[in-house]
């Protein structure tokens, strides 16, 4: 007889997964490919997943990191879901490209914001991280030296403005609701002038995955974050279960990295994605955790999430005429 299998309880967290700004970028390389053939550039990766990107490129997608790698076509050339530099656009116009612009619509809101602070003469400051292609995007909507990057507490104690009574701030879109609170705070408190928005630019998708996992970490042994190691809004997934208290967490990309050693104390297991992992990844892990444990499974869920963003005009337009 079989050795009976193990007993493990697994609480999934919900919302977890593809939001709806990496559901419109994915659907706008899709249906260019139908609309157009392939292939199609896209300006970085489209959104932060492999199995994601390679899935596109099996289906005709290419994939570069700067316009100067697309050749003269008449191919579309997507610009990913984190947005990008001013700078972009006009380039692919000097050269005629088909530019499609798949930025999430709320990156783009995170955008017109700092036009709109730029316009009225004030300093901004953005709380992101550098380097990230949201960050090189949002710095890149204004000419150098109009936006400063804090990315801790420490450096909002460093920064010294130009003129404190005219300053903002904005913030990438997927930071860590809990950390960036306590920058946003200091920074009022050294200067109670500073406008921006009522809380921060955090975005709806973010903030829930984030809850879920402060209610499933602090119960579980360990916190299984599906998503890649690129991934601002995995990366705090993780980050967060940590701060609250769950004895470990790790991201996991396919269940092939799944270290099956770590496994084998835990009783309770928490499972999350982050906003660029496909509920397809969850659902291969579940099976390789089903066929070593006998599984529990109870979803626990920290909001509703109803949000949807048409496509790019351009493809919708196309659609329509078809
Ligand atoms: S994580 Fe938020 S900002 Fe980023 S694509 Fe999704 S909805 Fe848009």
């Amino acid at each position: 007889m079989a050795a009976e299998k193990p007993v493990l309880q697994v609480l999934l967290c919900s919302p977890r997964g593809f939001c709806a700004g990496v559901v419109r970028a994915i659907e706008s390389v899709e249906r260019a490919l139908a609309l157009y053939g392939p292939p199609v550039y896209v300006r970085h990766e489209i959104v932060h997943n492999r199995y994601v990107v390679d899935s596109l490129r099996a289906k005709g997608a290419i994939f570069v990191e700067e316009l100067d790698e697309v050749p003269d076509t008449e191919a579309p050339v997507i610009f990913s879901a984190h947005g990008v530099p001013r700078a972009i656009p006009e380039q692919a116009a000097r050269r005629n490209l088909f530019a499609l612009d798949a930025t999430c619509p709320l990156v783009t809101k995170v955008h017109r914001e700092t036009e709109i602070h730029h316009r009225r003469g004030r300093q901004i400051v953005l709380i992101g991280h550098a380097r990230h292609p949201e960050v090189v995007g949002t710095m890149g909507q204004l000419p150098p030296g109009s936006v400063t990057l804090v990315e801790t507490v420490e450096d909002v104690e460093k920064f010294t403005p130009r003129d404190p009574e005219n300053l903002a701030f904005v913030t990438q879109t997927t930071l860590s609701v809990q950390d960036t609170g306590t920058i946003v705070d200091l920074l009022k408190r050294r200067f109670p002038q500073i406008v921006g928005p009522h809380k921060e630019d955090i975005c709806y998708a973010t903030t829930n995955r984030q809850e879920a996992v402060l209610k499933v970490a602090p119960v579980v042994d360990l916190m299984i974050v599906v998503g890649a190691p690129n991934s601002s809004n995995s990366q705090r997934l993780k980050e967060v279960a940590e701060s609250a208290g769950c004895p470990r967490a790790v991201l996991v990309q396919r269940a092939a990295d799944l270290d099956w050693g770590m496994l084998g104390s835990v009783s309770r297991l928490g499972i999350t994605a982050g906003a660029s992992a496909p509920e397809v990844l969850v659902e291969e892990i579940m099976d390789a955790l089903a066929q070593r444990f006998a599984l529990s499974v109870e979803t626990v869920t920290a909001a509703e999430e109803g949000v949807f963003f048409p496509l790019p005009r351009l493809l919708r337009e196309e659609h329509a005429a078809e």
